[in-house]
């Protein structure tokens, strides 16, 4: 392709909105452009690399045995009435009426119509098991999308669904997709981590999300430093540590913390540090209960623990008002003494004595509280977030913690959506059975921009071979120079026909400003083509990656290019 007749238009300014590099990178490198708030077009150079993830995405869904089908965006509210889930979606599921009012909505996943499908397609149990995939567009009314492609409203996803005759079926369809999932992050070129996960209010047994590791991912993820354990913060495990407190070596006593609300503020004013605190949180649960949280004061409260504790959907942080109808005091002074709540804590509040707590009055804590002596505890249980260093729950080796953004999702269905909707095939006694599902999504658009989140440098994005827009850039120093054209032109020929993509860029401008587009773009070879090396017989190439400057002897180039290119494919 040349560039004079590309449409490629790069932006010396970082857009004021885009607050990710990705987001900024892809903007100022012409790959996208907004259209509306989380909707994009994607420009000729974006789209090249969207569809490299797809192809990718596509050959190794097709290899796991999976199928390729394509089913509409547009969905009829009845399919999802049948799931239930036409009440219970929220407002991230835009919902649309045709010109008979009839509604519909824009499909933010696949699950109904999918299930639909197969109650209609799959008879027998001879015909089982069934993988179905699709590359589709999705819309979420997202409540703040941002970050360019990686939350966006409307985005393309990879979404599959499998179908078993039993759980021992979905249990293989799960692996299998497991293992797809490693193979197609391994070939995009990323550093991932695939990490146990919530289930979430689906419940099912069991679900893995693939982690692109990036410093802006907006999920925390920890593995262990010994083995394979790896899980997002949300659902990994803290064992009980079974150790049991110090004797109380204090007595309790009260103290003024005057306007010392945050435990920060009370560890400083008393000289202590904040492990030495127990916090105690107030917290209101989706059935109507109002509880209290005690976790060491450096921990933070893990919400879904807890929820899968009180059996509720979501917790949430009491309003003032209610902090001080249950505490009797101003948030920032709540303790567990003589307060008139369900009391619930952390493990690790098990094994502390001599601690600070607040005092249910304003400006005031005691110091010294003990356990059981000074106040009782309900439950103890695993309620806060894990941190590094962490002891691992399956190995006690110790725990990292990382930042990922979620590109893919593995997830066991059971019969969730087969049972709601009657999707049953006949097995080999001529019963009727519910199918077993999975589904299994990745964020084409999503994985693109957390590439180059991964991948990029002071200077522009730095993309993997493999899903980089153009493998090799051909830069004509200077396109007033015959010599040089036709040493351009005949490199651009000879790259084509090995079947080499090439972007040429023969535009008319100064160097300097090509080689800053240059590495803006990150296209992994760069072959400059100017008059001193070609007098010379040569041609100048540098690695986008490592900066690393080789010359290549022009009769050479086109043969060492291509055999680079397919070594770093592989
Ligand atoms: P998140 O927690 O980030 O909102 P999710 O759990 O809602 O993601 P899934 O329903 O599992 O996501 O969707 C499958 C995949 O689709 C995700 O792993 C992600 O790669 C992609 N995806 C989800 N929401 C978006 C979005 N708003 N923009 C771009 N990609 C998305
Ligand atoms: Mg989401």
């Amino acid at each position: 392709m040349r560039y004079t007749q590309y449409m490629l238009n790069t932006l010396k300014e970082t857009p004021s909105d885009a607050e990710v590099i990705s987001h900024q990178l892809m903007l100022r490198s012409g790959m996208i452009r907004k259209v509306a708030a989380g909707i994009y077009s994607y420009l000729p150079l974006g789209l090249r690399s969207l569809r490299k993830v797809e192809n990718i995405v596509r050959e190794e869904m097709n290899r796991a045995g999976a199928i390729e089908i394509l089913m509409p965006m547009v969905v009829p509210a009845e399919l999802w009435e049948e799931s239930g889930r036409w009440e219970q979606y929220g407002k991230e599921l835009l919902r649309i009426k045709d010109r008979k009012e009839s509604p519909f909505c824009l499909g933010p996943t696949h699950e109904e119509v999918v299930t639909d499908i197969a109650r209609r397609e799959i008879r027998s149990y001879r015909q089982l098991p069934v993988n179905l995939y699709q590359i589709q567009t999705k819309f979420r009314d997202e409540i703040r999308p941002r970050f360019g492609l990686m939350r966006g409203r409307e985005f393309i996803m990879k979404d599959a669904y499998s179908f078993d005759l039993d759980e021992q079926g979905a249990d293989q369809a799960y692996e299998k997709m497991y293992q797809a999932y490693r193979r197609i992050f391994t070939r995009c070129g990323l550093n991932f981590r695939a990490v146990e996960a919530d289930t979430g209010n689906i419940g099912g047994s069991a679900s893995h999300e693939f982690m692109v590791l990036a410093d802006a991912g907006e999920d925390a993820i920890v593995s262990c430093d010994s083995c394979e354990y790896a899980a997002n913060v949300e659902k990994a495990e803290l064992g009980d540590p079974g150790q049991s407190a110090a004797a109380a070596a204090q007595e309790m006593k009260k103290v003024l913390t005057p306007a010392r609300k945050t435990i920060e503020d009370v560890a400083l004013f008393l000289e202590t540090s904040a492990d030495q605190l127990v916090k105690t949180l107030i917290v209101q649960t989706d059935t109507g209960e109002t509880v209290a949280v005690l976790l060491r004061g450096d921990r933070e409260l893990n919400e879904i623990k807890l929820c899968r504790l009180l059996g509720c959907n979501w917790v949430e942080m009491a309003p003032e008002e209610l902090v001080v109808k249950a505490t009797g005091a101003p948030s920032g002074f709540a303790g567990p003494v003589g307060l008139k709540l369900r009391i619930l804590a952390d493990f690790e509040v098990a094994v502390m004595s001599d601690f600070i707590v607040g005092a249910n009055e304003k400006d005031a804590h005691y110091t010294g509280a003990n356990l059981g002596r000074d106040f009782a505890v309900e439950t103890f249980s695993d309620l806060r977030q894990a941190v590094s260093g962490d002891p691992c729950p399956r190995c006690g080796g110790k725990l990292q913690s990382w930042r990922g953004i979620e590109v893919g999702h593995v997830f066991k269905l059971g019969t969730k959506y087969s049972a709601a909707m009657n999707a049953t095939v006949l097995d080999d006694q001529g019963q009727d059975q519910v199918l077993y599902m999975g589904c299994y999504g990745i964020g084409v658009g999503r994985t693109v921009a957390a590439a180059v989140e991964q991948n990029h440098d002071e200077h522009g994005i730095i993309w993997p071979m493999p899903i980089a827009p153009f493998q090799v850039l051909v830069t004509m120093v200077n396109p007033k120079d015959q010599a040089v054209v036709e040493a351009a032109e005949a490199l651009y020929g000879e790259l084509q026909s090995r079947g080499i993509e090439v972007l040429l860029d023969d535009r008319d401008e100064r160097p300097g400003s090509k080689f800053k587009d240059a590495d803006l773009l990150g296209i992994p070879l760069r072959v400059t083509v100017g008059a001193r090396a070609l007098k010379e017989g040569s041609l100048e190439l540098q690695q986008r990656s490592s900066g690393e400057r080789t010359m290549l002897p022009i009769a050479e180039a086109a043969d060492a290019l291509a055999q680079q290119v397919r070594d770093a494919l592989c």
